[in-house]
């Protein structure tokens, strides 16, 4: 099976019935990028800037996010880099800000929401991007979008940004795509309204089955409610995909379901353009999705849809595919 895998690491990604989508690989820091290239992922598709956050006692300056951000984008020679800001909040503390605690820092104040209300700290960052930009296929994406408003805010502060560098004389690429995170239900239900404004979604299953089911992802006693192939799961897949194409755009996903066997055939049925996992998970399913028919997992994703619980969903993929 090793063996099998390796010869696909050049590969591109396409079903048997010529369907092609991208495999992209999710990364922490640029030391990430070896194993990115090794096991052949197309793109970068979530880089978590949060680790270059933590660890430390005070923030990392403009010229250090900088660095880190322009050698990931360069290294990846062109080929796509989705960059999401700062992520911090719930699970995620950075003790040098000073927090109060919170009741229910899941629900609380993190990530997009701390972003624009500290917004000289996401200004630094924004700035960094929009610098590494000039050096590739830079992507920006905003973490916990609840609100249209929030995107707005969030790409408005961003244009400033850009301008007030451009009119410095600073190269700035003039086509950085910028999406969002869809791992907020509201967002997900929303998502016709949102396709119209932003340039891509990608879904965060990981925080989208927890706000879905409303249960802790980190609370052992309530992971039976963890249900990636719940149709709850599926249907809200499908309207952010259907809603992406409708408008011409594009969606991945980057939450750990992106690379779990069971949920690609239905994942590859409902339509997503792009699968971003741990770069060790890459060549499996290259490998799994070049022997799946688009068109049959299609048909199986649609029944799918109507199943009543999980486990029947499981079932009828396994017994579709899995044989
Ligand atoms: C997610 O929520 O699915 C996701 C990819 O983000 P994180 O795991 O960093 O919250
Ligand atoms: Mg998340």
């Amino acid at each position: 099976q090793k063996r099998e895998w390796a010869k696909l690491v050049n590969e591109p990604t396409v079903s048997t019935d010529g369907h092609k989508v991208e495999l992209a690989a999710n990364i922490g820091t640029p030391n990430d990028l070896e194993g990115v290239k090794n096991n052949g992922a197309e793109a970068v598709g979530l880089y978590r800037t949060e680790f270059l956050y933590m660890g430390r006692d005070e923030l990392p300056t403009e010229e250090e996010q900088f660095t880190a951000y322009k050698k990931v984008v360069a290294d990846m020679d062109g080929k796509p880099v989705v960059i999401r800001t700062l992520d911090i909040g719930g699970d995620k503390e950075l003790p040098y800000l000073d927090l109060p605690e919170e009741m229910n820092p899941f629900l609380g104040f993190r990530a997009i929401r701390l972003c624009l209300e500290m917004d000289d700290m996401f200004r630094v960052q924004l700035r960094a991007l929009l610098r590494a930009s000039a050096f590739g296929n830079l992507k920006i994406m905003f973490p916990m979008i609840a609100t249209l408003t929030e995107f707005r805010e969030a790409k408005a502060i961003l244009e400033e940004e850009k301008q007030k560098l451009v009119k410095d004389g600073v190269d700035v690429s003039d086509k950085i795509e910028v999406g969002i995170m869809v791992e907020i239900p509201s967002t997900a239900v929303m998502a016709k309204q949102f396709a119209k404004e932003v340039d891509f979604f990608s879904i965060g299953t990981n925080d989208l089955i927890q706000y879905t089911f409303a249960a802790d992802r980190m609370n052992e006693r309530v992971s039976y409610l963890y249900q990636p192939y719940s149709p709850a799961i599926l249907n809200l897949v499908k309207i952010i995909i259907d809603a992406s194409h409708a408008e011409g755009k594009w969606t991945g996903m980057c939450g750990e379901m992106a690379g779990d066997s069971i949920a690609i055939p239905l994942l590859l049925g409902l339509g997503l353009d792009e699968f971003s996992m741990s770069a060790t998970s890459v060549l499996p399913a290259r490998s799994q999705i070049s022997k799946l028919s688009q068109s049959e997992a299609a048909e199986v994703a649609e029944k799918a849809l109507t199943l009543q619980t999980a486990e029947e969903v499981q079932e009828l993929v396994e017994s579709t595919f899995m044989k």
